[in-house]
């Protein structure tokens, strides 16, 4: 499967804002945007005042992608996904991407980021009422327990990831039980709940044309 391997940090620099990419190191003084907020290459310090509606659109597009770790195809399924759904098709776009397993498991605290999330379900650590997914864009539903395998509940990584998850950052569509890394995905969440900051119709105009 095609993924992107290039820095990640240049993402958030080319969106000029942290995307939280990189798990504990976003917090910290290291983080690229704290040291070089603008844009990498040559032009990366130029400064633009006008953008044309285009390109507004297509930069929101892209940060959404980045932030969820997608590349272009599955990032446009889910659209179409979400255009074909009932409701307003970029609330449903953001609710669909928080449905992805990959953005679950890293959202209940068992990886520092998505990309390591990842990793946790295609490595096979993860069960989805009690049945192995190894699927990273499975779409969990309301009443879903994720857990970590009782064989893999050892990993140091997963217990330090979790044990920095504090209760008021954990999204209240989900409940965590941390002694026996378990959660459960309590219901679909809203728009207004889902804390990422970006204008999804901007993403339904440049689809739309
Ligand atoms: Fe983005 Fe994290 Fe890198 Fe900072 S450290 S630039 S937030 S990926």
């Amino acid at each position: 499967m095609a993924r992107y391997t290039d820095a990640v940090c240049k993402l958030c620099r080319r969106e000029k804002q942290k995307l939280f990419l990189k798990g504990s190191r976003c917090f910290t003084a290291k983080c690229a945007i704290e040291k070089r907020n603008y844009a990498p290459g040559q032009h990366g310090q130029s400064r633009r005042s006008k953008f044309s509606e285009y390109a507004r659109q297509l930069r929101e597009k892209q940060k959404l992608k980045r932030i969820y770790g997608l590349l272009e195809q599955p990032f446009r399924l889910i659209y179409e996904k979400s255009n074909r759904q009932k409701g307003i098709t970029g609330e449903n776009l953001i609710v669909n991407l928080e449905r992805r397993l990959d953005n679950v498991v890293y959202r209940l605290g068992f990886a520092a980021s998505r990309n390591a999330a990842r990793q946790i379900v295609r490595h096979r650590h993860l069960l989805v009422n009690d049945q192995l997914v190894d699927i990273p864009s499975f779409m969990v539903k309301p009443g879903d327990v994720l857990k970590i395998k009782d064989q893999s509940k050892k990993m140091a990584s997963i217990h330090d990831s979790v044990s920095k998850i504090k209760d008021s950052q954990l999204p209240a569509w989900l409940e965590l039980d941390k002694a026996n890394l378990a959660g459960k995905f309590l219901s679909l969440p809203t728009r207004a709940e889902v804390q990422v900051e970006v204008n999804e119709q901007l993403i339904v105009e440049l689809y739309s044309k």
